[in-house]
Formats: C-alpha cells, sequence, structure tokens
C-alpha cells in the first residue's frame, strides 16, 4: 500500500445526498475534496422525495435549485385525513411562508423529487469543478488520524487496499456508516417494531379523492403516507408507506397479494393497483454520541437516522453537510480555528437533531398511529386548530420546514 500523494484535501466517504452536496459546497468554495462510494452508480431505489423551503434555499447558492425545480413537482401543500373518519383533518400551505415576517423564505414550497435526482443534479455541477474528485467502487474500510492529517484506507471492487491522506474526512457513508463504527462512536436510540414498505403505482390518487402531492392518513392499524413524484418520464408516481406488523415474513410481505390487502385498507379506491416497484426495510431513531472525533466528522444517516414521516432525514442532513462546508472553508483559508469551528459543529448540530428531526418524526409517527380513541380525537383535533389559526399554521410550518431547527442551531456559539 502506497500512501496516495495528495493530501492537501478533504477525504468524503460516501456520495449519497450528503457527501454528494457537501463535496460539491467545499469544491465550489476551492477546498480540494476526493469522495469515494461503494457503489458504481447512483442507485434509483425509494427513498427520500421531499425537499424542504430551507433546503431549496441552500442548495440555490450552489446553483441546484433551478434545475431540481425543472426535474420536480411544486408541493405547497401536505394533508392529514383521518382514515376511520374519512376526512380531511388539516392541510398546510407553505404559501402561508412568502409573507411570514419572522423568516426569509424564497421558495415557499416543497419540491418532490426523487432522491436519486437531487444527487445527480449535484454531481452534474459537481464534476466540472477542477477541485471535485469522486472515487466509485472505493470502500472506506479504516480511518486513523494524528494532529496534521487523516488517512482513510480504501478498498476497489477487486479487493486491493490502497491510502488516502486529507487534512480531514467527513463520513457520510449513511446509517451503517463504516466511518462511525471505526471511531466506535455509539448509535443509541431505538428501532421501530414494525417494518415499514415503501410501494408505488400510476394510479391518480388526486383525481380519485383530491389528495396533495404530501399526504399523511391516520388510523390506529392502517396508517400510511402517500407521496407523489415525478417518475422517470414526468408521468406522475404516487408512493405509499405502509406499516408491516406481525411476523409475516419478508417474502411475503413483498407479495402483490400482500400489498394489494394493504391498499385495499388504506387507500380503497379502485384496486387492484398496477404496482411498479416495492422496498421494505427496517426504521431506526437513532443519533450518534458525538459527530466529531478529532479531525473525523459526521453527516446525514451516519450521524443521525428517523422515521421518514414529515421527510426530514435528507433535508437534515444536508443541512449538516452545508453547516459542515461552511466551518470548513474558514478554516481552510486560515479564518478560523479548526479546533474552535470543528467543537461548534458538534454543538450545533448533534443536540437539534434529537430536539427537533427525533422528537418530531416521532410525534408524527405517533399521531398517525394512536390508538387511544380518545388522545387521537383530541390530537387531530389540535392539528385541525393549528392549521386554521394563521400564526400557529405558520408556526407549525417553520417547524415541519426545519427553519426553526436552523435558527436555533446557528444560535449556537
Ligand atoms: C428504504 C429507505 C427509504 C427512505 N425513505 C425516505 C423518505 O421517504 N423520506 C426521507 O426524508 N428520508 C427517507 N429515507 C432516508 C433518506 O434516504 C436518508 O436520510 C438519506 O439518504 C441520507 O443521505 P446520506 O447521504 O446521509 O446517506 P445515504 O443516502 O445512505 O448515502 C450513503 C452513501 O455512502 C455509500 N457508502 C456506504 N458505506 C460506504 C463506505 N464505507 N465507503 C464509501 N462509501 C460508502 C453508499 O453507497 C451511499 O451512496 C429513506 C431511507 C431508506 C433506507
Amino acid at each position: 500500500m502506497s500512501p496516495n500523494s495528495s493530501t492537501d484535501r478533504i477525504l468524503i466517504a460516501g456520495a449519497g445526498p450528503v457527501g454528494m452536496i457537501t463535496g460539491l459546497a467545499l469544491a465550489q468554495a476551492g477546498v480540494p475534496v476526493t469522495v469515494f462510494d461503494t457503489l458504481a452508480d447512483v442507485p434509483a431505489d425509494h427513498r427520500a422525495s421531499t425537499l424542504h423551503p430551507s433546503t431549496l434555499a441552500m442548495v440555490d447558492r450552489l446553483g441546484m435549485t433551478g434545475s431540481l425545480i425543472e426535474q420536480g413537482l411544486l408541493s405547497p401543500i401536505f394533508q392529514f385525513r383521518d382514515r376511520v373518519a374519512g376526512r380531511l383533518v388539516a392541510e398546510f400551505d407553505y404559501g402561508n411562508l412568502a409573507d411570514d415576517p419572522t423568516v426569509e423564505v424564497p421558495y415557499p414550497f416543497a419540491l418532490q423529487v426523487e432522491q436519486h435526482k437531487t444527487i445527480l443534479t449535484a454531481y452534474g455541477i459537481a464534476k466540472d469543478l477542477p477541485d471535485f474528485q469522486i472515487l466509485r467502487e472505493h470502500t472506506v474500510m479504516e480511518v486513523a488520524q494524528d494532529a496534521d492529517g487523516v488517512t482513510a484506507t480504501v478498498e476497489t471492487a477487486d479487493g486491493a487496499r490502497q491510502e488516502f491522506s486529507g487534512r480531514f474526512l467527513i463520513g457520510c457513508d449513511g446509517g451503517r456508516s463504516q466511518v462511525r463504527k471505526v471511531l466506535e462512536i455509539d448509535f443509541p436510540g431505538f428501532t421501530w417494531e414494525e417494518r415499514f414498505i415503501i410501494v408505488s403505482t400510476h394510479y391518480d390518487f388526486e383525481a380519485a379523492d383530491g389528495f396533495g402531492y404530501r399526504n399523511y392518513l391516520a388510523h390506529p392499524e392502517r396508517w400510511s403516507a402517500l407521496i407523489k413524484v415525478p417518475g422517470e418520464e414526468k408521468e406522475g408516481v404516487w408512493r405509499s408507506l405502509f406499516p408491516a406488523f406481525g411476523d409475516a415474513p419478508d417474502e411475503e410481505v413483498l407479495t402483490d397479494d400482500w400489498i394489494q390487502a394493504r391498499y385495499r385498507e388504506c387507500l380503497p379506491y379502485d384496486p387492484p393497483y398496477e404496482i411498479l416497484h416495492r422496498n421494505l426495510y427496517m426504521v431506526h431513531q437513532r443519533v450518534a454520541a458525538s459527530f466529531r472525533a478529532g479531525r473525523v466528522l459526521l453527516a446525514g444517516d451516519a450521524a443521525h437516522v428517523n422515521n421518514p414521516v414529515g421527510g426530514m432525514g435528507m433535508n437534515s442532513g444536508i443541512h449538516d453537510g452545508l453547516n459542515l462546508a461552511d466551518k470548513l472553508v474558514r478554516i481552510w483559508r486560515g479564518e478560523a480555528e479548526a479546533e474552535v469551528e470543528l467543537a461548534r459543529y458538534d454543538r450545533q448540530r448533534r443536540p437539534m437533531a434529537e430536539k427537533y428531526v427525533q422528537a418530531q418524526s416521532i410525534r408524527n409517527k405517533e399521531l398517525l398511529q394512536e390508538t387511544d380513541m380518545a388522545v387521537r380525537q383530541q390530537r387531530l383535533d389540535e392539528l385541525a386548530a393549528t392549521a386554521g389559526d394563521p400564526a400557529r399554521h405558520r408556526a407549525f410550518l417553520r417547524n415541519a420546514a426545519l427553519y426553526t431547527m436552523i435558527e436555533e442551531a446557528d444560535a449556537i456559539e
């Protein structure tokens, strides 16, 4: 193994949305980066689908937002429905943030766009920058550091190992982060008992029943989420998220029969539905015990994971990456002390991940699945009252779009 000669750079493990966008931000500021990813290509699997207004504003300065808007669906409105009573409980409209005096919102809507398109949009800009390098089929296996820098041991597809050196390393390598593991950083939290299944169809739920592009349906056993994404030809694809309770084996849960039964229970409009994709997975709520160990930082799912109700995982991960990129640029230019800035990154982002992303995503899921009918009624009524009061409506939106979190994090010294 011979150490790579380009030591004066930042290494990033993982080219998901967080690693790719963080790499783009650094390279645009003239900081050389090398991004490693295990995979040969960006997978077009069904993961995050919503970019909130705060994220659209942040990636605008990287030149991404115009292209994302061209590829996505503008989605100002999201709905909560009660499947027991068969009623629309509350409708929230990001358009109400346009004239909110407390926050500047240049894009008062969410954008529905598939995760891989967000990654490819960042890559499309980054690939032409002289300071951006990406090495695919390169898996970060080990990380060592001393007072001056870091060394990553990277394995290529043929099993060969090579060392790369840099000044800092960012672990953006997802929920099962190898970087977090080799640093022996704890990942406390819990795993939800039920599995989640994401399925998709072309069936037009907007035409069938006036659904918006992001909908949450409360039911004590059969709650669900219904989201529209553009699809590869902009033909419109509706994704449903259903809980998979019980001990039915994965193979059974993934069958057409099982999925059609959930569709009938949760969205009984015109079954059977054409099923385009299906994806079954376990969902966790966890936050790393530290987002930093010396010159190595964690961002995105490597640092925190949560359930997808509210669409906060990828958004808050991108916010981590851009917060960190700003600090690393200042350090790189000699404008700030590494020790001070990197400690502040952990102080700003870690407690806020707990306070906002974890708490809110858990609350969102619990609202949908509440089984105590009196509590359920009270919570849904409360939500309806929030939507009906202009000031509370806007406060709810600031929270949902993560503006409140950003503001509180940025105020931490
Ligand atoms: C099935 C599923 C569905 C989801 N649905 C939603 C949703 O509907 N809404 C929502 O907001 N969020 C959702 N999420 C979460 C969202 O996808 C994540 O928050 C987001 O992907 C985080 O981005 P990331 O870049 O931190 O990590 P990832 O997207 O996981 O990217 C990590 C990257 O690192 C690479 N990698 C891993 N290990 C290494 C290594 N050792 N060396 C080099 N490269 C490595 C991987 O190949 C990958 O490209 C979902 C997640 C899953 C798994």
